[in-house]
């Protein structure tokens, strides 16, 4: 077994469990901090650990280009690479090539395209997808998937789900017998029927735990969250379920509310590189003349490394002077404040007060 799962407690649709994964457990609801190219932004493994985070997403298809597949197994695979000994999860790039790869050519064998480095010829079928990230080590692989831009028309996400069920069914076969856990990946744009019928077949194949891919590609908010109040149920209660690619805090806490246990986003790292910083309070721009003479921590009740030793009057002279600590930290900070909200979360759940929790409201996005 890949993966275990076990459901502690639920409060409503909301669920505290854990994953059992070969170098370690992971409580869920869960926040995996994003280190697309085997990096998160700014942070050591040490620092990226001591702000609380048992498992990060890396990218298949970036690190397939660079440094390769071969390099990342020559250094023992993506954790030895890296010098992070908790858990992966390894996106496919179905996403990335989809968008950022110029002249993708998509057929049901996989999709054609162009390395966005050095416009290299690049071929990714699902059987080579689940093998590049087999071979790098991942805990968590993800199955190449056809994820559409929005707007698209119903006639072209149908064809979209085809093709990822289809793939999956492929990428199932592919993992057989080799190590990783393997999630399927629930896509149909806004389109409700599309996505019932994308969920309920993944429900039928031999898969770890399921994802809602397709979301927060350019549509309107309140589609996202019709999609998710209508998808995340239908994904299979045993099994962890994933919401890919959201970030802003009080729509974590409306995904866990219907049942999600995994997250992922470049928010926190992204937003904290720019000094924006949230808090229990709101965001807080560390740039604000309002900081000058603070002696005041970021926030007063976290417990990062960043608030326990630095004040808001530092880090903005750190980012108005373009110092790189300033990202160090403010990074370490974001961090931890996502993954104290999900740990805040699971005590919610078990104390069953979860609608309480979430309804105090956190702003920030
Ligand atoms: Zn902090």
């Amino acid at each position: 077994m890949a993966l275990g799962f076990a459901i502690d407690a639920r409060d409503g649709a909301a669920r505290a469990g854990r994953i059992q994964l070969p170098r370690g457990e992971i409580r869920t609801p869960v926040f995996m901090p994003v280190g697309t190219r085997a990096a998160v932004k700014s942070l050591t493994a040490g620092q990226t650990k001591a702000a609380g985070a048992s498992i990060i997403l890396a990218n298949a298809y970036h690190l397939a280009l660079r440094p390769g597949v071969e390099a990342i197994e020559a250094s023992g695979g993506l954790h030895e690479f890296m010098n992070w000994d908790g858990s992966i999860l390894t996106d496919s790039g179905g996403f990335q090539v989809f968008s950022l790869a110029p002249l993708g050519r998509v057929s049901d064998e996989g999709v054609e395209f162009r390395s966005h480095y050095d416009g290299a010829r690049m071929f990714f079928s699902p059987e080579s997808v689940i093998d590049m990230q087999v071979r790098m080590g991942s805990d968590i692989i993800m199955p190449l998937d056809h994820c559409l831009p929005y707007p698209s028309s119903e006639s072209e996400t149908s064809g979209s789900v085809q093709r990822t069920l289809s793939w999956a069914r492929a990428s199932v076969t592919a993992k057989a017998g080799r190590p990783g856990a393997l999630y399927g990946i629930v896509q149909g744009g806004v389109f409700g029927d599309l996505r019932a019928r994308c969920a309920a077949e993944l429900a039928g194949m031999e898969l770890d735990g399921f994802a809602v891919g397709g979301v927060c590609v350019g549509e309107p908010a309140e589609s996202t969250r019709d999609v998710l109040s209508h998808t995340i149920p239908m994904l299979p209660e045993g099994k962890p379920r994933y919401v890919m690619g959201m970030g802003p805090p009080a729509d974590l806490l409306a995904c866990i509310g219907m049942g999600a246990d995994m997250f992922d986003c470049v928010l926190p790292t992204r937003n904290a590189r720019s000094g924006y910083v949230f808090t229990r309070r709101g965001v807080v721009r560390l740039k604000n003349a309002s900081n000058a003479k603070s002696r005041d921590p970021i926030d007063p009740d976290c417990g990062c490394e960043t608030c326990r030793s630095y004040s808001r009057a530092y880090l903005r002279h750190l980012f108005n002077v373009g110092e790189i600590l300033g990202m160090t930290l403010a990074t370490i900070h974001n961090v931890a404040f996502f993954e104290d909200l999900m740990a805040a979360a699971r005590t919610a759940i078990i104390e069953g007060r979860y609608a309480e929790f979430a309804a105090c409201g956190i702003d920030g996005g």
